[in-house]
């Protein structure tokens, strides 16, 4: 039957970028159109979690994360992620620096973005 699709979506991790959470989707409109658009999306992200993956969240009493991203080629929809990512203890001066851009996860995981070359320059990583 062409007309009823089931597929499996991921939602990303927004710190990490990996798998966060699969979801089910299924049309409910039984044409054979939106069953198709259904498929199209079998296995493919789309979109960020509300909640780090189990791994990011194992620290998340501990640290905020910095995630490093490309200021130049990131857009109000969406950030440029370089791959850097570091966890810096709650307590350090550098978290209380930067509260406003703390970003809160429904699961309390911190985190915030920062530019891959400041990142850098305060030694959060070496490349
Ligand atoms: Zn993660």
């Amino acid at each position: 039957m062409d007309n009823f699709k089931v597929a499996i979506v991921n939602y990303i991790c927004p710190i990490c970028g990996r798998v966060a959470e699969e979801n089910i989707i299924c049309n409910s409109l039984l044409t054979p159109k939106v069953a198709s658009e259904v498929e199209k999306l079998h296995n493919q992200n789309v979109g960020y979690s509300d909640h780090a993956c189990k791994d990011c969240a194992k620290y998340k009493d501990d640290v905020v994360y910095f995630v490093g991203i490309n200021e130049e080629k990131s857009t109000n929809k969406d950030v440029y992620r370089t791959g850097q990512i570091a966890g810096v203890r709650k307590e350090a001066s550098l978290v209380s620096e930067v509260e406003k851009f703390i970003i809160t996860l429904e699961d309390e995981t911190k985190f915030c973005f920062i530019d891959v070359n400041i990142g850098k320059q305060i030694g959060l990583w070496n490349d």
